[in-house]
């Protein structure tokens, strides 16, 4: 191809091939604009996005009531740094709090950092509040688990190659297969302060817990005055179709982590949220993030719990994609292994003998249905939690094909 038949996307390419470190192996699709549930490439194809950001974009691209108070917080203030107060980040926290139902919450940007933050709060409370002596903190994981790509986290991944070459790592971490309560229960010692959780594992493939083992935890928690930590960066605010997905067992871990949508698509805007029993071990200097709270990440992230709460996408969330999931499950095909999930978080997990998921994904693409392969072998699904059900059945009809093919 000529450089003047060639396409946009070729050229774009090209480019971030060259000056990009290559730590991704992104689909071969470069996007220029987003409305709701739809893209556009630079060529202008159409795409219906079926990743969300991995979840940051539960409220779909570009959300009308986001981008209005992100752009009204621009003209006012954009960053104070913790130094000074600023008139966002009070309210933001207070309804954080009261929609989640927590006495305290430490803003930060990322979901790697609000896990930071909720390690560095668990520790500390373990020596100070349940009398570990010092140096001997020790926080459950799980096999299998995300929770970020920082030094310290990437430490307790079981994933090869997360890890590889990137040591040494930060003691203090114990690993037990997921949703093993009984592996749970033998694990904690009396240096044990925190069990650290995703209560539906994202990243590691849409895997889903035996049912009761959230509940299990509580109780083995509340127990051995363990606190129970859950990762809700993507799982929450309504993915799985409960505004947080412990909900399903009625559970209220002791720290909650959010992150990804509460930016709405717009910013980075995480939190770790907890009860002053917590939270309170924090003082002055103890701990904070330049960026952390700041007005125009405080206005995006009140404007995007709101639309998640006023639009009932949790309620959505449930309603679709039992309703998805069901037809997904429906379709003849020689692939298709399994179809797991809760809400509009689904795995399609493709059999050993049919290959990878990736050329799947990539038939997809072709269809105009982004989809991105999590683990080898599962497709997830995991649209904006706006989508109507019309726009669903577009995407059963396209993985329809491509799975029966
Ligand atoms: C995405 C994710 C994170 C990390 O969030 P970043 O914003 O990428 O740092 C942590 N935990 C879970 C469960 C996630 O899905």
């Amino acid at each position: 191809m000529t450089p003047a038949t060639a396409s946009k996307t070729d050229a774009l390419l090209a480019e971030v091939d060259q000056y990009s470190a290559h730590n991704y192996h992104p689909l071969p699709v470069v996007l220029e604009r987003g409305e709701g549930v739809w893209v556009w490439d630079v060529d202008g194809k159409r795409y219906m996005d079926m990743l969300s950001g991995y979840s940051a974009l539960n409220q779909g691209h570009r959300h009308p009531a986001i981008v209005a108070a992100a752009k009204a917080q621009l003209d006012a203030l954009t960053l104070t740094s913790r130094a000074f107060h600023n008139d966002q980040m009070g309210p933001f926290l207070k309804e954080l709090c009261e929609a989640t139902g927590f006495e305290r919450a430490l803003p930060m940007n990322t979901g790697a950092e609000a896990v930071e933050t909720a390690i560095k709060m668990i520790r500390k409370w373990g020596y100070e509040v349940k009398g570990v002596a010092p140096g001997q903190a020790e926080i459950i994981v799980c096999e299998n688990n995300f929770h970020g790509r920082t030094t310290t986290i990437v430490g307790f991944s079981t994933e090869e190659q997360y890890k590889d070459g990137f040591g040494p790592f930060t003691p203090g971490f114990k690993v037990i297969p997921y949703g093993d309560a009984k592996a749970l229960e033998a694990a904690i010692t009396k240096n044990t302060v925190g069990f650290l959780f995703e209560p539906l594992q994202g990243e590691g493939g849409v895997v889903v817990p035996p049912e009761g083992f959230i509940k299990r935890a509580r109780e083995l928690c509340t127990q051995h005055k363990v606190a129970l930590m859950a990762d809700e960066i993507q799982t929450g605010l309504g993915r799985t179709g409960r505004l947080f997905c412990c909900d399903w067992e009625s559970v209220r871990p002791d720290v909650l982590i959010v992150g990804k949508a509460l930016g709405g698509g717009l910013y980075p805007v995480s939190a770790a949220i907890a009860d002053e029993e917590f939270m309170g071990v924090f003082r002055p200097g103890d701990h904070g993030s330049t960026f952390g709270g700041n007005p125009l990440g405080a206005a995006i992230g009140r404007a995007s719990l709101r639309v998640v709460l006023d639009e009932k996408l949790s309620e959505r969330s449930a309603e679709l994609g039992a309703w998805f999931m069901q037809k997904l499950r429906e379709i003849d095909s020689p692939h298709v292994q399994e179809v797991r999930g809760k809400g509009l978080m689904i795995g399609v997990v493709i059999k050993d003998s049919s290959g990878p998921a990736r050329p799947f994904c990539e038939a997809l693409d072709e269809k105009g249905v982004l989809a991105k392969e999590t683990h080898h072998q599962v497709i997830r699904f995991a649209p904006p939690l706006t989508i109507t059900q019309e726009e669903l059945e577009f995407a059963l009809e396209q993985a329809t094909e491509v799975l029966s093919a």
